[in-house]
C-alpha cells in the first residue's frame, strides 16, 4: 500500500515517534502537565516544575490543587472534574493566581485540552503560561494613572479639588441648571490676613492653617456640595440644590466656627471673608465674577464676614 502524505500540521505530529513528542514536550518553554481523571499529575514537564519550583518528583502522583492558593482549590478542583467528565475538547483560556513551592503568588494563564490515553481513560493537559510580571507591570501603570488622574484634579496640599476640576464641576452644575432649572449657590471665601500669619509664624504654619481649615470646612459642608482651592488661600464651595438663603446661613455658620476654632500648634485665631452667590441664567464666568465682587465687599466691610452677591451688583 503506498504511504499516504501528511500534509496536515497537526496528524505530522501524531506522526512523530513518542520519543520525539517526548523531546518536544520537555523542551517547550511553557509549562504542560498532564492530570488524570482524580485531578492527580501524571506528567509535569521541565518548565512546569521550573516554574512552581518542585521536583518532579514531588509532584508525580499528587494532587493539582497543590499549586493553587487555598482558598480555590475547591473551585477549580470542582472545574477540573466537570471538564474531564463534560463534552468540551478544550478549556476555555483563564487567568488564575497559583502559589510556587516557596509560597509566592504569580498570576498564570492556562488553557487545557481533553485528552484520551491508550486506555481510553479521560485526561487533562494544561498549558501554562506565567504572566506574573506583565500583571505587575499593568499594575504599577494603573496606579501610575490612577495618581496622575488625582494629582491633575485634586491640590496637593490640602487633598480636594484644585481650581481646573472645581472649574469643570461648576460647569457641569450650570448645564444642569439651565437643562433643569435646577438651583445652584457658590461661596467663595478667601482667609483674612493671611500674609500676616506666614509672615509671623513662617511657611509652613500657613500651611498648617490651610490645611486645617479646609478639614473643617470639608466637615461642615453638606456630602453633596464640592470644596474647591482656587489658589492660595482662595477657596470655592459649589452647593447644587440650595437657594442663596441658606448659602448665606450655611456659610456665615463656617465663617463663625473657623473664627471660634484655635489652629495649628501656635492656637491661632483665623478668620474668613465670603461672598455668596446663586445662579441667574448665566455664565461660569459670570457667576465668578458676581461671588468675587461680594467676596470683595466682605473684605472691604472689615473682614470676618459674608456678603450676598445680589445685594451688591
Ligand atoms: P486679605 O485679608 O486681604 O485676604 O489679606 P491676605 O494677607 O490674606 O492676602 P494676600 O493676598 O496679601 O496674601 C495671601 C498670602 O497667601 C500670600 C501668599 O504668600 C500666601 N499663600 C498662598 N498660597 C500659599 C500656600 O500654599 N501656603 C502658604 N503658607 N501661604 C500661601
Ligand atoms: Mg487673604
Ligand atoms: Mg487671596
Amino acid at each position: 500500500m503506498a504511504e499516504r502524505r501528511i500534509t496536515d500540521p497537526f496528524e505530522h505530529l501524531i506522526a512523530l515517534s513518542s520519543r520525539d513528542a517526548a523531546n518536544m514536550i520537555n523542551a517547550a518553554p511553557i509549562g504542560i502537565c498532564i492530570t488524570n481523571a482524580a485531578g492527580m499529575f501524571e506528567m509535569v514537564n521541565p518548565a512546569y516544575c521550573e516554574f512552581y519550583g518542585y521536583e518532579k518528583e514531588e509532584l508525580l502522583g499528587q494532587h493539582f490543587t497543590v499549586v493553587v492558593p487555598k482558598a480555590y482549590r475547591a473551585k477549580l478542583s470542582q472545574l477540573h472534574d466537570a471538564f474531564i467528565a463534560g463534552n468540551e475538547i478544550q478549556e476555555l483560556r483563564q487567568e488564575l493566581e497559583v502559589r510556587c513551592k516557596n509560597g509566592e503568588a504569580r498570576t498564570i494563564i492556562a488553557e487545557a485540552a481533553r485528552l484520551h490515553g491508550d486506555d481510553g481513560a479521560p485526561r487533562k493537559v494544561t498549558y501554562v503560561i506565567d504572566i506574573t510580571s506583565r500583571k505587575h507591570l499593568e499594575e504599577q501603570l494603573k496606579q501610575a494613572n490612577e495618581r496622575l488622574d488625582h494629582l491633575a484634579h485634586h491640590d496637593e496640599l490640602t487633598g480636594i479639588f484644585n481650581r481646573r476640576a472645581g472649574l469643570m464641576r461648576l460647569e457641569e452644575e450650570l448645564k444642569r441648571c439651565q437643562r433643569y432649572g435646577s438651583k445652584l449657590s457658590v461661596a467663595m471665601y478667601d482667609l483674612d490676613s493671611f500674609k500676616h500669619i506666614n509672615d509671623t509664624y513662617g511657611h509652613s504654619i500657613g500651611d498648617d492653617v490651610l490645611k486645617e481649615m479646609t478639614q473643617l470646612i470639608a466637615k461642615e459642608i453638606r456630602s453633596t456640595d464640592f470644596l474647591v482651592r482656587l489658589g492660595g488661600e482662595e477657596f470655592l464651595i459649589i452647593m447644587p440644590e440650595v437657594e442663596v438663603s441658606s448659602a448665606y446661613l450655611a456659610t456665615d455658620r463656617l465663617r463663625q466656627q473657623a473664627a471660634a476654632t484655635p489652629m495649628t500648634t501656635h492656637a491661632l485665631t483665623v478668620t474668613l471673608s465670603a461672598g455668596v452667590a446663586s445662579y441667574m441664567k448665566t455664565s461660569t464666568t459670570r457667576l465668578l465674577d458676581r461671588v468675587d465682587k461680594a467676596m470683595y465687599r466682605a473684605k472691604q466691610s472689615g473682614r470676618n464676614k459674608v456678603i450676598i452677591a445680589d445685594d451688591v451688583t
